[in-house]
């Protein structure tokens, strides 16, 4: 065929003339193509092939990052766990132990230091855009998490110090819950489960069979023992500074509980009950500052963690209803 014929010029014929090629000329030429066309395919091959797959090391880095990675991941949700916690202790800090004791709060711009600069992280853009992120993520999280500790702790001492100045209000001022037992109902406007409109509801509401031991919140003085309209059997203890405390609904009062009678924080006071306008048994408990009806929930500082803090907030926030 023409096309698999060479030519060379004949100076004799002055023209181009056919090579003869002898047989094995013939086999050689073509093996020659077949052999360069096969190095150049597994070259092309092997270029595609490394960068899908990889060479074992590289398949080796790989494995690495993904198992690099996924902690990184899990470093993510422990960090996102302690910033839950930390948000727990700031709001009891500011809510509870603050404005119980009459001290000002933290300002919220000094507990939320503004993440610095992007670019302090930059040394983590050596690496791909995934990882760099979720390094850069990660940095700047936890050096977060460090200042709010610092401010934390500065805010704890500062407390301990006004503790250690106060001690005497403190043994008096509300602290503890009255009772062991289920947070019902909270504080703030709740339909009454009588009257079935919404109303004030001026205390908190625990789950209490009847008969259950209930207990002086802070040191005072019994000013009222005997039952009382809707309130049923109630105990109002004065604290003093300013502070009350009101026990409603109650199935009797402990041996020598009367009137000028002298109680300590954690003594058993009283026992819980169904008397009065109630909708079963159960403790209506009220904390009074100055003649005013406040939230018992931040007089409970001294045996609540800040988990159950806010566990109890989320149960007041979401039951719209009362015992009464
Ligand atoms: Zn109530």
């Amino acid at each position: 065929m023409a096309t698999h014929e060479h030519f060379i010029y004949d100076d004799d014929q002055c023209k181009f003339v056919p090579v003869a090629y002898g047989k094995s000329e013939r086999y050689l030429h073509t093996f020659s193509i077949w052999l360069v066309s096969s190095v150049i395919f597994a070259c092309i091959g092997l270029a595609v092939l490394s960068q899908n797959v990889g060479t074992p090391a590289e398949l080796a880095l790989k494995a690495e990052n993904q198992i690099l990675t996924s902690h990184l991941e899990n470093t993510k949700t422990s960090i996102l766990t302690l910033e839950e916690q930390l948000d727990g202790i700031a709001e009891m800090d500011s809510k509870m132990y603050r404005s119980v004791l009459g001290m000002e709060s933290i300002p919220e711009e000094k507990r939320e230091p503004g993440i610095g600069g992007a670019d302090i992280y930059s040394e983590f853009e050596l690496y791909s855009e995934d990882a760099s992120e979720i390094l850069k993520w990660t940095a700047s999280r936890i050096d977060n998490l460090e200042r709010r500790i610092n401010v934390q702790k500065m805010s704890f001492d500062e407390i301990q110090n006004f503790y250690n100045d106060n001690q005497e209000r403190l043994k008096h001022v509300p602290a503890i819950r009255p009772l062991e037992g289920i947070l019902l109902s909270g504080f703030g406007m709740r339909v009454h489960p009588v009257f079935k409109y919404k109303r004030m509801h001026s205390g908190i509401d625990f789950r209490a069979d009847i008969g259950t031991h209930l207990f002086a919140t802070g040191d005072g003085v019994v000013k009222y023992a005997k039952r009382n309209g809707n309130y049923g059997n109630l105990l109002i203890i004065d604290h003093g500074f300013g502070f009350e405390t009101r026990y409603a609904h109650l199935s009797g009062y402990a041996d020598g509980v009367r009137v000028g009678s002298e109680v300590k924080r954690g003594d058993l006071v009283a026992f819980s009950g169904n008397t009065g306008l109630t909708n079963g048994p159960h403790l209506h408990y009220e904390v009074y500052l100055n003649g005013d009806a406040i939230d018992p929930l931040n007089y409970l500082f001294a045996d609540v963690t800040p988990e159950e803090y806010l566990m109890y907030q989320e149960i007041a926030k979401n039951n719209p209803a009362s015992m009464d």
